[in-house]
């Protein structure tokens, strides 16, 4: 019973491998756009599939030539029965020349969307930790119908500020990486109740198979690492994160 609450089945050729993953056991996906074309075939891949959601969303690195009135395309596509989500949304700061004041406006505007929908966000934030907390906290109303931090990054200490402010917490193949102290730190404080699964496929595959293309196939790598580092049953884990993806997404 696993589930992938953050992939870009747009970028993969899913009919072709939709048996791999359901062998694998997999009962949930959210896939998730990050610009509007993405957006749009993330709602016509969860209408054409039972098992996949659909987030939409304008993501921080994709705002060059976006305008406010992209918003209208995304509420409309937000009112599809399966999109559960808007996302992903969020700052990122890893490139230096980055309009930030653009970031945090489009960030702050889907959040406004989302809660007028009243749906969940997924949040992409890299190399931003101060500011993304300093954001959330300050606008924490707007975060009321749940969120959760999509392949999460930054430090222990502000994962538990994190879950205070109520947020949920994703992991995926970068917590099987040798270099991830950080990350498995994170991954061992997060309480149960607050912990989900993700591959950001095509992205960040797991070990044994970096260098490959990713598939939510392997999110069973993913649930084990986790289970390993947290000192838990596999299986009780699981369970536990299928129930929370079901709380935060309503599906
Ligand atoms: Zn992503």
């Amino acid at each position: 019973m696993y589930v992938d609450t953050h992939c870009h089945l747009n970028e993969i050729d899913l009919e072709a491998e939709i048996g791999r993953i359901r062998a694998a056991g997999l009962k949930r996906m959210l896939t998730v756009g990050y610009d509007l074309e993405s957006s749009r075939r993330a709602v016509e891949l969860a209408e054409q599939y039972e098992d996949v959601y659909a987030a939409v969303g304008l993501q921080p690195t994709e705002l060059e030539g976006c305008e406010e009135r992209d918003l209208v395309e995304i509420e409309r596509l937000a009112s599809s029965k399966k999109c559960v989500c808007i996302g992903e949304i969020g700052m990122d700061y890893h490139y230096p020349e980055t309009d930030k004041e653009k970031q945090k406006k489009f960030f702050l505007l889907q959040a406004e969307l989302a809660h007028a929908l009243k749906l969940p966000v997924s949040i992409h934030s890299r190399d931003d930790a101060a500011d993304m907390f300093e954001t959330v906290r300050r606008n924490r109303q707007k975060f009321e119908y749940g969120a959760v931090m999509h392949c999460y990054s930054h430090s222990a200490e502000l994962a538990k500020e994190f879950v205070k402010l109520g947020m949920y917490l994703a992991f995926g193949g970068t917590v099987t990486y040798k270099n991830a102290k950080k990350t498995v730190e994170s991954a061992q404080i997060v309480p149960i109740d607050r912990i989900l699964t993700e591959t950001d496929t095509p992205y960040l595959t797991p070990v044994p198979h970096r260098g490959e293309r990713n598939s939510p196939a392997y999110i069973p790598l993913v649930a084990a690492k986790l289970a390993a580092v947290r000192g838990e049953e596999e299986q009780a884990l699981t369970a536990q994160i299928y129930e929370n993806a079901r709380t935060l997404f309503q599906w």
